[in-house]
């Protein structure tokens, strides 16, 4: 009774923690469902307060609040057992996240992010789930589609453990993002930040999760081996992510610094140098404002020497006021640039009209010339002493790969590539493929405006990126791995110490058990040893009575048989025929009472054991009972054969007698033929197997148990074959006294066969 009282208890509270289990699923479900279709709503309505929540956050894409309407859908199905319904909604949900990874990882648009409905709300990535939320999704119908094995139902408790506790990190990662203003910490790689709501959401779904995963294993004892590591490892993994995200997030921040800074030194760079070779112009054509024009052979050796101490300038020269090149410097090579006009493709117009406004020098945009791109720096020569007289200018052509060359020399720059454009085209790249990180800073002097772009070399980035947040990633999934393990294997203990608790307070109960029937068999044994030194009390008390009683009663019957018989003789012929009959009928009563007498005087001296044993040749009974049977013998004209016979312990009064009656018995039932009587004896392992074997009329098998009891004849009084039916009972007596059996084997109408069995020397 007891028993089934604590399994009911045990029931009960299975049934509550089941009852639980199925109220948080549902809730949980239930929510993300209502989240995911207002959003949807939000959506077709484009209400911005639904998508975004504030104006500042990200909005919740489409494909995530179809994730959430989904996620949330199969976890109510998840109660109500509609196992088809949480495999497709999982389905769906694990493509939705998986495909938006894909489209993160390779760069690519399967065209996934805007299939339902145009996104015209978000900025970047317009329709694409935030990368977290994606793999958070991933996770969702990964876990959804286990949850429907049923392979994968006793386990399943740690199998949704972890992706639970990773989609709930995910979550409060991003919300622990959006508290503390710092909403990078939830934006993976350059792609997008999750929305607000979306964190919320993904908290929803892993709680569920976890907890439908428990369904099959709802026991309140064990919540909180179940509960304690999810906790701990929600904890862990949210811990870790938050320092991953952080350590990334720094980790950007001084890459990103140390971009800026690069920037700014390559612009002061650019600015300088380009400022310095222009102030290299100006003081010459300073010396010829205050000089007056120099010989053209001193000109050009000066502008010469500029040229080749620079290596930046193709050439100089001194252009005239109408902006045609006079002298040119250095001469080789740029013979033919004498004459050439400047106005149209090197900018002189413009020039031109530069220092007249401002009196000051002016750069050209850059062109492509012969040998690359060229821009041309102009220095207006005014004479002060003439009024101002315009004396023309000098005119720097400087070449883009070489000053640029020269400026990137520089160490600062190094693990960098540059690429500087002007008017929107590229004129110089410092030859490495575009990367990430790119900043771009302008440089605008007299009038030219140059765009340098620098970008870290990916080696570079390499290098100054550390293994740190990775390690911390790894090794927070590990902990909370272990944790999950941890945990299973704390419970299955525990399941384990409970079996083995049941399984002892069985094994104490059938000790108990058969302890007690052990005791009832003794009690059972001594009743019965008292029974039957009871029964053989009175079975000796019995046989001592039938021995008396037949003993004493001969006397009296012999008597009246006696008289009988005188009467019968004596008075024969005087007495009427009925009267004669009557004297005849008692006496052959008296002689049938006289035999049964005998007989059963035999029956109670053979008593209940045998008394004096002896080593008997059977052989030697055998001649004895053809002797005693003589005259029956000769009267049938039997024929009594045996084969060898044994020599065994036992009583030889008692065998004289069981031959007896079974050989008297082979004749008495004969057949029409002549008797034949076999006896013979064969070995067995332990016993002497004897058989007496006749041609007589044989017995029914139905009575062949009921022969060997008392008084038992299958013969009527008025038949042809007298008896008393005591001689098999006899036998039976004999043969077990000696510790053997006796059986019949016969086919009725062609003899009989008793077997006996006897001991193989005691
Ligand atoms: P009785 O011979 O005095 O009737 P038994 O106890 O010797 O009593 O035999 C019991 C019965 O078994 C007999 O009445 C007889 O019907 C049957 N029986 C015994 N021996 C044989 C035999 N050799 N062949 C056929 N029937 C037999």
């Amino acid at each position: 009774m007891k028993r089934t009282q604590a399994e009911r208890e045990t029931e009960m509270q299975k049934e509550n923690a089941r009852r639980w289990i199925d109220n948080t699923v549902f809730t949980t479900g239930g929510l993300s469902a209502i989240l995911g279709a207002v959003v949807i709503i939000g959506w077709f309505t484009q209400n911005l307060a639904l998508l975004k929540i504030l104006p500042s956050f990200e909005a919740m894409r489409f494909n995530t609040a179809l994730g959430f309407s989904l996620a949330g859908a199969g976890l109510v199905a998840t109660v109500f057992k509609r196992k088809t319904v949480f495999r497709v909604c999982g389905l769906m949900v694990g493509l939705i996240g998986a495909l938006t990874i894909i489209e993160y990882t390779f760069g690519v648009d399967i065209g996934i992010d805007q299939l339902f409905i145009k996104d015209t709300v978000s900025a970047t990535y317009p329709g694409r789930l935030a990368l977290p939320t994606a793999i958070g999704f991933t996770f969702i119908g990964s876990a959804f589609i286990l949850l429907g094995t049923p392979r994968w139902t006793k386990r399943q408790h740690i199998f949704l453990g972890i992706p639970g506790s990773i989609i709930i990190a995910l979550g409060v990662v991003g919300l622990i993002g959006f508290f503390s203003g710092h909403t990078e910490i939830g934006t993976w790689g350059d792609f997008v930040s999750m929305a607000f709501h979306t964190a919320v959401g993904l908290m929803l779904v892993g709680t569920g999760l976890i907890a439908s995963a428990w369904r099959h294993s709802a026991n309140e004892g064990r919540f909180l081996f179940q509960w304690l590591p999810v906790i701990i490892g929600v904890g862990v993994l949210t811990g870790t992510m938050l320092l991953w995200r952080v350590s990334v997030a720094l980790e950007r921040a001084n890459i990103e610094k140390m971009v800026l800074l690069k920037t700014a030194t390559l612009r002061a760079n650019t600015n300088d140098r380009i400022e310095s070779h222009i102030q290299a112009l100006m003081r010459m054509a300073n010396r010829w404002a205050m000089h007056g024009p120099p010989s053209k052979m001193e000109w050009e050796s000066d502008a010469g020497l500029y040229v080749k101490h620079y290596g930046v300038y193709r050439s100089i020269m001194w252009v005239d006021p109408t902006l045609r090149a006079r002298w040119v410097a250095p001469f080789k090579g740029n013979e033919s640039e004498i004459g050439r006009y400047l106005g149209d493709d090197l900018g002189g117009s413009k020039a031109l009209e530069a220092a007249r406004e401002k009196r000051d020098a002016w750069i050209s945009p850059a062109v492509p010339e012969k040998g690359g791109d060229v821009f041309a720096a102009y220095i207006p020569i005014f004479i002060p002493i003439f009024n101002h007289r315009f004396d023309g200018f000098i005119v720097g052509v400087f070449d883009v790969r070489s000053l640029f060359d020269t400026i990137l020399k520089d160490e600062d720059i190094k693990g960098y590539d540059v690429s500087v454009s002007s008017n929107g085209s590229v004129i110089y790249t410092s030859g490495g493929a575009p990367g990430g990180w790119a900043r771009e800073a302008r440089v605008r002097l007299y009038g030219a405006d140059f765009t340098v772009k620098i970008w870290p070399k990916a080696d570079y980035l390499a290098g100054a990126r550390s293994i740190l947040p990775s390690v911390i990633l790894a090794s927070g999934i590990l902990v909370s791995f272990l944790l999950a393990l941890v945990g299973h294997f704390g419970e299955k203990a525990q399941e384990r110490a409970s079996i083995s608790e049941a399984a002892n307070a069985r094994l104490e109960h059938e000790i108990f058990q058969r302890r007690r029937a052990e005791e009832e068999l003794k009690a059972n044994y001594a009743v019965i040893e008292r029974n039957s030194e009871e029964l053989k009390r009175s079975n000796a008390e019995l046989e001592q009575f039938a021995s008396v009683v037949s003993h004493d009663l001969q006397e009296p019957l012999r008597v009246i048989s006696g008289y009988l018989q005188l009467l019968s003789r004596r008075y024969k012929g005087k007495l009427d025929e009925s009267a004669e009959e009557f004297i005849r009928f008692s006496v052959e009563g008296a002689a049938r009472m006289q035999n049964i007498i005998s007989d059963l005087l035999a029956y109670s001296r053979v008593g209940s054991r045998t008394k004096n044993l002896s080593s008997v040749d059977c052989s030697e009974i055998v001649d004895l009972t053809k002797k005693n049977l003589g005259r029956v013998i000769q009267e049938n004209g039997a024929v009594i054969t045996s084969g060898p016979l044994p020599t065994v312990n036992a009583d030889a009064s008692q065998l004289g007698h069981l031959f007896m009656n079974l050989v008297g018995n082979a004749i008495k039932y004969r057949g029409d033929e002549t008797p034949s009587v076999h006896i013979s004896a064969k070995a067995l392992p332990e016993e002497w197997l004897f058989s007496v074997a006749d041609n007589g009329i044989g017995i029914d098998p139905a009575y062949s148990e009921k022969i060997f009891e008392m008084f038992q004849r299958l013969h009527g009084k008025g038949s042809k074959y007298t008896g008393t039916g005591i001689g098999l009972a006899i036998c039976k007596k004999v043969v077990e006294n000696h510790g053997g059996r006796i059986w019949i084997e016969s086919t009725p109408g062609r003899g009989s066969t008793f077997f006996f069995t006897l001991p193989a020397k005691a």
